[in-house]
């Protein structure tokens, strides 16, 4: 980052990520640009660099912030129509953290309403547009975010992954993009979507960004119960010999390009000296099938809160409590939203709980014990993102089942709580890029960032 090197005044950085932020408009990358607050921080910085006073590690780098994030800089409305309007008091953990260190957030994302989604297409403020080619998706949940790191907008982006939102889309555009362990950096002050499975990350432009992003973000929080402690420190730094992939990941249900690719990085680690084991992994099967029945469960729960007399928006068209209530929520929902309240409320059912819901969470035990055997064989994993580079706007909006399929790779992190990184790794013959994941055991983020240095593109 072009960070406190002090060459560039922070004045300036600024100004230019809000000019880019502006000229990329038809992108439709933000809900919401800080424009007058932002220049009014870096000014702050200026004063104090100019002064010799100490300045954070971030000090004037702009940044972007998905907007599920609560701060009180613009509304937060993980954009939603239900949450149109609110303006949160408190400010997230890592969101304190970053602007402790200095960064400056130049504006909100767009993501798919509530982070539910893989193309940004179910945002009520209308899809992302790809960064690489204007007529396909940008992934998701996280589109704006990382379009924004793709387009040079900022430096780096904060998102969210519950089951790819970080890595799906930092593959459709070309960047880094890291979902940590379960429990790395808290949750506090982010809108939740399923809480057993929901990591904040980042987007940058290289593994260096991610590391020094990760040593600031990572930590213990009271107001996170289920935060880890302080592991993200030079320390465990660990031997790496064995790289597996997984050989359900690498057969006629991905695409060629996507093959050719993984390919081509497990000879560029064997000629290093790396060895490349393949390993069976066949609990992973289950995992899109249990994912899709544990989340809806926490997005039930998770959304019962937003009724139209706490947040944001409600309906004028209420007649008593009950219609308040149901008619908020019926206009204030995106129909995927719908879906998985349907589907949870179902799948949690007394009639249906055993069947669904507790044969779920026996899948996920499962999977979570088929990481820790694969760990045994091999270090890292090295895995496809998702089956297909970025697909059409359009294409599967309207095909749940096929917006779902997209998820095969990425969830079975998220049920295992385990990190994973979406590293670039070349283009297709049509220019569009092609994202691979480097996956390790639990708190092995550190040492899989530096690690990934190693398949770095020739520049
Ligand atoms: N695409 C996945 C889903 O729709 C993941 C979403 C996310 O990680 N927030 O559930």
């Amino acid at each position: 980052m072009k960070i406190a090197n002090k060459k560039v005044s922070a004045v300036r950085l600024v100004k230019d990520a809000l000019k880019k932020a502006h000229e990329f408009e038809d992108y439709n990358i933000f809900t919401f640009l800080n424009d007058e607050a932002a220049l009014k921080k870096a000014e702050e910085i200026d004063k104090k660099i100019a002064n010799g006073e100490k300045v954070g590690k971030l000090a004037g780098v702009p940044y972007a912030l998905k907007d599920n994030f609560l701060s009180p800089e613009g509304e937060t409305t993980a954009s939603a129509h239900i949450l149109q309007g609110f303006s949160s008091p408190i400010t997230a953990t890592a969101v304190e953290k970053l602007e402790k260190e200095g960064a400056i957030m130049i504006g909100r994302t767009n993501l798919d309403a509530f982070a539910h989604g893989s193309s940004t297409e179910n945002s009520y403020f209308g899809p992302t547009l790809n960064s690489h080619d204007k007529k396909r998706v940008a992934g998701g949940s996280s589109g704006g975010s990382a379009v924004a790191v793709a387009l040079d907008i900022v430096e780096f982006a904060t998102g969210t992954d519950t089951g790819g939102s970080i890595r799906q889309p930092a593959s459709f555009n070309g960047v880094y993009g890291f979902k940590p362990t379960y429990g790395c950096i808290s949750r506090y002050g982010v809108v939740a979507m399923a809480s057993s499975t929901d990591c904040v990350g980042f987007f940058t432009k290289t593994p260096e960004d991610m590391n020094l992003l990760m040593s600031i973000a990572n930590g213990k929080d009271a107001k996170d119960l289920t935060t880890l402690d302080d592991y993200y420190v030079d320390s465990k730094i660990k031997e790496i010999k064995k790289i597996g992939i997984v050989k359900d990941f690498n057969n006629n249900s991905v695409d060629a390009e996507i093959r050719k690719a993984l390919e081509s990085k497990c000879k560029l680690l064997e000629s290093k000296g790396y060895e490349i084991v393949e390993l069976e992994m066949p609990a992973l099967k289950y995992a899109l099938a249990a994912y899709y029945i544990i989340v809806p469960a926490e997005v039930a729960s998770n959304l019962s809160r937003y009724d139209g007399v706490r947040y944001g928006y409600r309906s004028e068209d209420s007649k008593n409590l009950d219609g308040l209530y149901a008619n908020t929520r019926e206009e204030g929902f995106m129909p995927e939203n719908k879906r998985r309240i349907m589907i949870g409320n179902f799948v949690l059912s007394s009639g249906f709980y055993d069947a669904y819901f507790l044969k779920a969470a026996k899948v996920r035990t499962l999977i979570v014990k088929e990481y820790e055997k694969a760990f045994q064989n091999c270090d890292f994993l090295l895995t496809p993102v998702s089956p297909n580079p970025a697909f059409k706007l359009g294409e599967k909006v309207n095909d749940p089942v096929a917006m779902y399929l997209e998820d095969l790779m990425s969830v079975s992190l998220n049920l295992a709580g385990v990190p994973g990184l979406a590293i670039p790794a070349g283009e297709t013959k049509e220019g569009l890029p092609i994202g691979l994941q480097l996956v390790g055991p639990r708190r092995s983020d550190k040492n899989l960032i530096q690690f990934s240095k190693e398949l770095e593109e020739e520049k």
